[in-house]
Protein backbone atom coordinates (compact mmCIF):
# COMPACT_ATOMS: atom_id res chain seq x y z
CA UNK A 1 0.00 0.00 0.00
CA UNK A 2 1.27 3.37 -0.88
CA UNK A 3 1.61 5.49 2.25
CA UNK A 4 0.80 8.57 3.33
CA UNK A 5 4.16 10.44 3.15
CA UNK A 6 4.21 13.56 6.05
CA UNK A 7 7.88 13.28 6.82
CA UNK A 8 9.64 16.55 7.18
CA UNK A 9 12.50 15.89 5.25
CA UNK A 10 13.75 13.80 3.19
CA UNK A 11 9.88 14.65 1.97
CA UNK A 12 7.33 13.69 -0.55
CA UNK A 13 7.76 14.15 -4.18
CA UNK A 14 5.17 14.17 -6.41
CA UNK A 15 4.18 10.58 -7.86
CA UNK A 16 5.15 11.04 -11.89
CA UNK A 17 8.72 12.57 -11.06
CA UNK A 18 9.47 9.74 -8.87
CA UNK A 19 8.11 7.12 -11.82
CA UNK A 20 10.11 9.46 -15.07
CA UNK A 21 12.58 9.71 -12.28
CA UNK A 22 13.23 5.84 -11.94
CA UNK A 23 12.82 5.65 -15.79
CA UNK A 24 15.78 8.17 -16.19
CA UNK A 25 18.15 5.80 -13.85
CA UNK A 26 17.50 2.87 -15.73
CA UNK A 27 17.55 3.90 -19.43
CA UNK A 28 17.53 7.63 -19.95
CA UNK A 29 15.25 8.44 -22.97
CA UNK A 30 16.30 5.14 -24.94
CA UNK A 31 19.87 5.92 -25.12
CA UNK A 32 20.61 2.27 -23.87
CA UNK A 33 22.41 4.63 -20.63
CA UNK A 34 21.49 5.66 -17.05
CA UNK A 35 21.54 9.67 -16.53
CA UNK A 36 23.79 8.33 -13.67
CA UNK A 37 26.51 7.13 -15.74
CA UNK A 38 26.63 9.78 -18.22
CA UNK A 39 28.88 12.31 -18.13
CA UNK A 40 28.02 15.68 -16.91
CA UNK A 41 29.64 17.64 -19.37
CA UNK A 42 27.21 15.35 -21.99
CA UNK A 43 24.43 16.76 -24.10
CA UNK A 44 22.34 14.94 -21.99
CA UNK A 45 22.75 16.42 -18.38
CA UNK A 46 23.48 19.82 -19.90
CA UNK A 47 20.45 19.98 -20.92
CA UNK A 48 18.81 18.68 -17.83
CA UNK A 49 20.71 21.43 -16.05
CA UNK A 50 20.16 23.99 -18.15
CA UNK A 51 16.26 23.51 -18.13
CA UNK A 52 16.33 23.49 -14.42
CA UNK A 53 17.71 26.85 -14.78
CA UNK A 54 15.66 28.18 -16.94
CA UNK A 55 12.57 26.63 -15.28
CA UNK A 56 13.11 28.41 -11.79
CA UNK A 57 13.88 31.72 -13.65
CA UNK A 58 10.84 31.23 -15.24
CA UNK A 59 8.40 30.10 -12.90
CA UNK A 60 9.95 32.97 -10.17
CA UNK A 61 10.03 35.62 -12.97
CA UNK A 62 13.48 36.25 -13.47
CA UNK A 63 14.22 38.25 -16.47
CA UNK A 64 17.33 37.33 -18.16
CA UNK A 65 18.59 41.74 -17.52
CA UNK A 66 17.51 41.63 -13.67
CA UNK A 67 21.22 39.81 -12.55
CA UNK A 68 19.95 37.06 -10.55
CA UNK A 69 22.04 33.92 -11.18
CA UNK A 70 20.58 30.52 -10.51
CA UNK A 71 22.84 28.23 -9.01
CA UNK A 72 22.67 24.45 -8.25
CA UNK A 73 25.49 23.61 -5.71
CA UNK A 74 26.21 20.88 -2.89
CA UNK A 75 26.71 20.80 0.99
CA UNK A 76 23.10 21.14 2.01
CA UNK A 77 21.63 24.49 3.62
CA UNK A 78 23.44 24.29 6.13
CA UNK A 79 26.74 25.28 3.95
CA UNK A 80 25.17 28.08 3.06
CA UNK A 81 24.57 29.01 6.70
CA UNK A 82 28.47 30.13 6.41
CA UNK A 83 29.22 30.35 2.72
CA UNK A 84 26.61 33.56 2.55
CA UNK A 85 28.22 35.51 4.63
CA UNK A 86 31.76 34.42 3.58
CA UNK A 87 30.54 35.71 0.07
CA UNK A 88 28.94 39.14 1.57
CA UNK A 89 30.35 39.69 4.22
CA UNK A 90 33.53 41.43 5.31
CA UNK A 91 35.49 41.34 9.21
CA UNK A 92 34.05 44.23 10.59
CA UNK A 93 31.06 44.53 8.77
CA UNK A 94 27.73 43.85 10.39
CA UNK A 95 24.96 41.96 9.28
CA UNK A 96 21.00 41.33 10.90
CA UNK A 97 19.62 38.26 11.63
CA UNK A 98 15.84 37.10 12.98
CA UNK A 99 15.81 34.27 15.12
CA UNK A 100 13.04 32.12 14.10
CA UNK A 101 14.65 28.81 15.45
CA UNK A 102 16.81 25.82 14.97
CA UNK A 103 17.78 26.62 11.72
CA UNK A 104 18.07 30.64 11.98
CA UNK A 105 20.25 30.00 15.04
CA UNK A 106 22.46 27.90 12.83
CA UNK A 107 22.99 30.52 10.15
CA UNK A 108 23.42 33.29 13.18
CA UNK A 109 26.45 31.10 14.84
CA UNK A 110 27.87 30.36 11.59
CA UNK A 111 27.95 34.51 10.17
CA UNK A 112 29.98 35.56 13.52
CA UNK A 113 32.70 33.35 12.12
CA UNK A 114 32.84 36.04 9.08
CA UNK A 115 31.53 39.57 10.67
CA UNK A 116 29.04 41.07 13.38
CA UNK A 117 25.84 39.77 13.56
CA UNK A 118 23.11 41.70 15.19
CA UNK A 119 19.80 39.52 16.35
CA UNK A 120 17.05 41.98 15.70
CA UNK A 121 13.96 39.82 16.99
CA UNK A 122 13.67 36.56 18.30
CA UNK A 123 10.70 34.61 20.04
CA UNK A 124 12.89 31.93 21.50
CA UNK A 125 10.64 33.00 24.90
CA UNK A 126 7.79 31.87 23.38
CA UNK A 127 9.67 28.45 22.39
CA UNK A 128 9.76 30.09 18.67
CA UNK A 129 5.44 29.71 18.13
CA UNK A 130 5.36 32.93 16.51
CA UNK A 131 7.25 35.25 13.82
CA UNK A 132 8.62 38.23 15.07
CA UNK A 133 7.01 41.74 13.64
CA UNK A 134 7.92 45.43 13.91
CA UNK A 135 11.85 44.83 14.11
CA UNK A 136 13.81 48.32 12.33
CA UNK A 137 16.56 47.36 9.92
CA UNK A 138 19.60 49.23 9.82
CA UNK A 139 20.90 50.63 7.20
CA UNK A 140 24.66 50.00 8.17
CA UNK A 141 23.75 46.06 7.86
CA UNK A 142 25.44 44.73 4.69
CA UNK A 143 22.22 42.13 4.80
CA UNK A 144 19.29 40.62 6.58
CA UNK A 145 19.05 37.32 7.16
CA UNK A 146 15.41 35.34 7.47
CA UNK A 147 14.21 31.98 7.10
CA UNK A 148 10.82 32.21 5.56
CA UNK A 149 9.72 29.03 6.82
CA UNK A 150 10.23 27.13 10.25
CA UNK A 151 10.05 23.75 9.64
CA UNK A 152 10.44 22.85 13.19
CA UNK A 153 8.02 25.02 14.63
CA UNK A 154 5.55 25.20 12.07
CA UNK A 155 5.97 29.15 11.68
CA UNK A 156 5.86 31.04 8.28
CA UNK A 157 6.63 34.86 7.27
CA UNK A 158 2.94 35.80 5.11
CA UNK A 159 4.27 39.02 4.18
CA UNK A 160 8.06 39.63 4.22
CA UNK A 161 9.56 42.31 6.63
CA UNK A 162 10.26 46.09 4.41
CA UNK A 163 14.10 46.23 4.67
CA UNK A 164 16.57 48.87 3.22
CA UNK A 165 19.31 46.15 2.42
CA UNK A 166 19.14 43.08 0.60
CA UNK A 167 17.20 40.06 2.15
CA UNK A 168 18.93 36.90 2.08
CA UNK A 169 16.69 34.09 2.79
CA UNK A 170 16.21 30.25 4.06
CA UNK A 171 13.43 29.37 1.88
CA UNK A 172 14.53 25.20 1.94
CA UNK A 173 11.27 24.31 3.40
CA UNK A 174 8.71 26.48 1.04
CA UNK A 175 10.87 27.07 -1.99
CA UNK A 176 8.46 27.14 -4.91
CA UNK A 177 5.14 26.41 -2.69
CA UNK A 178 3.56 30.37 -3.16
CA UNK A 179 4.81 33.36 -5.45
CA UNK A 180 7.69 35.30 -4.64
CA UNK A 181 9.01 38.70 -5.34
CA UNK A 182 12.33 38.24 -6.39
CA UNK A 183 13.62 41.86 -6.41
CA UNK A 184 12.79 41.98 -2.70
CA UNK A 185 16.23 39.37 -2.08
CA UNK A 186 19.40 39.48 -2.42
CA UNK A 187 20.21 35.90 -2.00
CA UNK A 188 17.93 33.25 -1.45
CA UNK A 189 18.79 28.93 -0.55
CA UNK A 190 17.16 26.04 -0.38
CA UNK A 191 17.91 22.22 0.16
CA UNK A 192 16.55 20.41 -2.49
CA UNK A 193 15.03 17.40 -0.29
CA UNK A 194 11.95 19.79 1.75
CA UNK A 195 10.09 20.50 -1.63
CA UNK A 196 11.82 20.43 -5.06
CA UNK A 197 14.22 16.93 -5.28
CA UNK A 198 16.66 14.35 -3.49
CA UNK A 199 19.10 15.03 -0.71
CA UNK A 200 21.97 15.98 -2.57
CA UNK A 201 21.88 19.43 -4.29
CA UNK A 202 21.19 23.29 -2.62
CA UNK A 203 19.44 25.84 -5.14
CA UNK A 204 21.02 29.19 -4.80
CA UNK A 205 19.96 32.36 -6.54
CA UNK A 206 21.98 35.42 -6.11
CA UNK A 207 21.78 38.79 -7.31
CA UNK A 208 25.38 38.93 -8.81
CA UNK A 209 26.39 42.87 -8.39
CA UNK A 210 26.14 41.77 -4.35
CA UNK A 211 29.36 39.82 -5.23
CA UNK A 212 32.94 40.38 -5.07
CA UNK A 213 32.97 43.04 -2.17
CA UNK A 214 34.96 41.19 0.36
CA UNK A 215 38.74 41.29 0.84
CA UNK A 216 39.16 37.82 2.25
CA UNK A 217 40.19 34.73 0.41
CA UNK A 218 37.44 32.79 -0.74
CA UNK A 219 38.31 29.13 -1.54
CA UNK A 220 37.00 27.96 -4.85
CA UNK A 221 34.54 25.46 -4.46
CA UNK A 222 32.77 28.13 -2.18
CA UNK A 223 33.00 31.17 -3.86
CA UNK A 224 29.82 31.90 -5.61
CA UNK A 225 30.94 33.64 -8.62
CA UNK A 226 32.94 29.97 -10.07
CA UNK A 227 29.30 28.64 -10.05
CA UNK A 228 28.40 31.69 -11.93
CA UNK A 229 31.20 31.71 -13.98
CA UNK A 230 30.91 27.48 -14.58
CA UNK A 231 27.78 27.41 -15.13
CA UNK A 232 27.49 25.20 -11.73
CA UNK A 233 29.90 22.74 -13.66
CA UNK A 234 33.30 23.74 -12.34
CA UNK A 235 33.30 19.98 -10.52
CA UNK A 236 30.79 17.49 -11.16
CA UNK A 237 27.62 18.60 -9.77
CA UNK A 238 25.30 15.88 -8.36
CA UNK A 239 23.32 14.79 -11.70
CA UNK A 240 21.01 12.75 -9.97
CA UNK A 241 19.34 15.39 -7.15
CA UNK A 242 19.31 17.72 -9.83
CA UNK A 243 17.84 15.88 -12.52
CA UNK A 244 14.79 14.99 -10.19
CA UNK A 245 14.98 18.73 -9.82
CA UNK A 246 14.24 19.44 -13.08
CA UNK A 247 11.15 17.17 -13.04
CA UNK A 248 9.82 18.69 -10.44
CA UNK A 249 10.31 22.21 -12.09
CA UNK A 250 8.36 20.63 -14.94
CA UNK A 251 5.54 19.12 -12.73
CA UNK A 252 4.98 22.96 -11.00
CA UNK A 253 5.14 24.69 -14.55
CA UNK A 254 2.62 21.95 -16.00
CA UNK A 255 0.32 21.79 -12.47
CA UNK A 256 -0.03 25.55 -12.97
CA UNK A 257 3.05 27.55 -11.46
CA UNK A 258 3.69 29.25 -8.84
CA UNK A 259 -0.27 30.39 -8.53
CA UNK A 260 -1.67 27.50 -8.68
CA UNK A 261 0.46 25.61 -6.03
CA UNK A 262 0.14 28.32 -3.03
CA UNK A 263 -3.84 27.87 -4.03
CA UNK A 264 -3.39 24.37 -3.54
CA UNK A 265 -1.51 24.49 -0.36
CA UNK A 266 -3.66 27.25 1.04
CA UNK A 267 -6.35 24.53 0.61
CA UNK A 268 -4.57 21.78 2.13
CA UNK A 269 -3.67 23.55 5.18
CA UNK A 270 -7.10 25.37 5.90
CA UNK A 271 -8.28 21.82 6.20
CA UNK A 272 -6.25 20.41 8.10
CA UNK A 273 -5.74 23.66 10.61
CA UNK A 274 -9.95 23.82 10.70
CA UNK A 275 -9.65 20.45 12.35
CA UNK A 276 -6.85 21.44 14.98
CA UNK A 277 -8.90 24.28 15.68
CA UNK A 278 -12.32 22.09 15.95
CA UNK A 279 -11.41 18.90 17.23
CA UNK A 280 -11.27 19.14 21.41
CA UNK A 281 -8.85 16.68 21.64
CA UNK A 282 -6.13 18.58 19.47
CA UNK A 283 -4.83 22.13 19.71
CA UNK A 284 -2.21 23.88 17.75
CA UNK A 285 1.15 25.15 18.76
CA UNK A 286 2.30 27.95 16.46
CA UNK A 287 0.57 31.83 16.48
CA UNK A 288 -2.72 31.86 14.28
CA UNK A 289 -1.55 34.43 11.70
CA UNK A 290 2.20 32.65 11.12
CA UNK A 291 0.94 29.54 10.78
CA UNK A 292 3.09 27.15 7.87
CA UNK A 293 1.37 26.48 5.33
CA UNK A 294 4.29 23.65 5.03
CA UNK A 295 4.23 22.25 8.01
CA UNK A 296 1.53 22.36 10.49
CA UNK A 297 2.56 21.45 14.26
CA UNK A 298 -0.24 20.71 16.47
CA UNK A 299 -0.22 18.77 20.04
CA UNK A 300 -2.87 16.81 22.32
CA UNK A 301 -5.17 19.30 23.88
CA UNK A 302 -5.11 19.99 28.01
CA UNK A 303 -6.33 16.78 29.35
CA UNK A 304 -5.53 14.71 26.87
CA UNK A 305 -1.94 14.23 27.11
CA UNK A 306 -2.07 11.02 27.84
CA UNK A 307 -3.65 10.13 23.91
CA UNK A 308 -0.55 11.15 22.60
CA UNK A 309 0.97 7.84 21.79
CA UNK A 310 -2.27 6.23 20.99
CA UNK A 311 -3.01 8.66 18.13
CA UNK A 312 0.83 8.35 16.72
CA UNK A 313 0.06 4.85 16.71
CA UNK A 314 -3.06 4.69 14.84
CA UNK A 315 -1.65 7.07 12.55
CA UNK A 316 1.21 4.77 11.59
CA UNK A 317 -1.61 1.87 11.65
CA UNK A 318 -3.53 3.72 9.13
CA UNK A 319 -0.24 4.30 6.84
CA UNK A 320 1.08 7.80 7.86
CA UNK A 321 4.04 8.20 8.09
CA UNK A 322 6.21 10.60 9.90
CA UNK A 323 3.92 12.56 11.95
CA UNK A 324 5.51 12.44 15.18
CA UNK A 325 6.69 16.14 16.35
CA UNK A 326 10.14 17.36 16.41
CA UNK A 327 11.79 16.84 20.10
CA UNK A 328 11.73 20.51 20.74
CA UNK A 329 8.18 21.09 20.32
CA UNK A 330 6.90 17.33 21.02
CA UNK A 331 3.23 16.27 19.85
CA UNK A 332 2.38 16.11 15.97
CA UNK A 333 4.06 17.46 13.07
CA UNK A 334 2.38 16.64 9.84
CA UNK A 335 4.53 18.37 6.49
CA UNK A 336 2.08 18.84 3.77
CA UNK A 337 4.56 20.24 0.68
CA UNK A 338 3.69 20.53 -2.30
CA UNK A 339 3.35 16.97 -3.48
CA UNK A 340 1.64 16.23 -0.92
CA UNK A 341 -1.94 14.98 -1.88
CA UNK A 342 -5.40 16.59 -0.66
CA UNK A 343 -6.48 13.15 -0.48
CA UNK A 344 -3.76 12.45 2.20
CA UNK A 345 -4.48 15.89 4.41
CA UNK A 346 -8.39 14.22 4.30
CA UNK A 347 -7.44 10.69 5.58
CA UNK A 348 -5.69 12.49 8.41
CA UNK A 349 -8.36 15.02 9.31
CA UNK A 350 -11.09 11.82 8.91
CA UNK A 351 -8.76 10.06 11.43
CA UNK A 352 -8.59 12.55 14.25
CA UNK A 353 -12.25 13.29 13.70
CA UNK A 354 -12.94 9.54 14.50
CA UNK A 355 -10.02 9.13 17.10
CA UNK A 356 -12.32 12.27 18.99
CA UNK A 357 -15.35 10.34 18.61
CA UNK A 358 -14.02 7.25 20.18
CA UNK A 359 -11.79 9.05 22.46
CA UNK A 360 -13.48 12.25 23.56
C1 LIG B 1 16.16 21.17 6.57
C2 LIG B 1 16.50 22.61 6.71
C3 LIG B 1 17.83 23.06 6.71
C4 LIG B 1 19.01 22.11 6.65
O1 LIG B 1 19.17 21.62 5.39
P1 LIG B 1 20.37 20.63 4.99
O2 LIG B 1 20.20 20.57 3.51
O3 LIG B 1 20.15 19.35 5.70
O4 LIG B 1 21.65 21.29 5.38
C5 LIG B 1 18.06 24.41 6.80
N1 LIG B 1 17.04 25.28 6.88
C6 LIG B 1 15.75 24.89 6.89
C7 LIG B 1 14.68 25.92 6.97
C8 LIG B 1 15.45 23.54 6.80
O5 LIG B 1 14.15 23.15 6.80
Amino acid sequence: MKKHNFSAGPAILPAPVLKEAAKGVANYLGSGLSLIEMSHRGPEFTAVIEEATALTKELLNITPDSGYQVLWLSGGASTQFFMAPMNLLDAGETAAYIDTGTWANKAIKEAKAFGNVEVLASSKEQNYAFIPKGFKVPKHAKYLHLTSNNTIFGTQYQRIPKSPVPIVCDMSSDFLSRPVEISNYGLIYAGAQKNLGPAGTTVVIVRENLLGKVNRYIPTMLDYRTFIKEHSMYNTPPVFPIYVSMLTLRWIKKTGGLKAMHRRNKTKANLLYTEIDTNPLFAGTAAREDRSLMNACFVMAKGYETLEKDFLKETEANGMIGLKGHRSVGGFRASIYNAMPKNSVQALVDLMRDFAVRKG
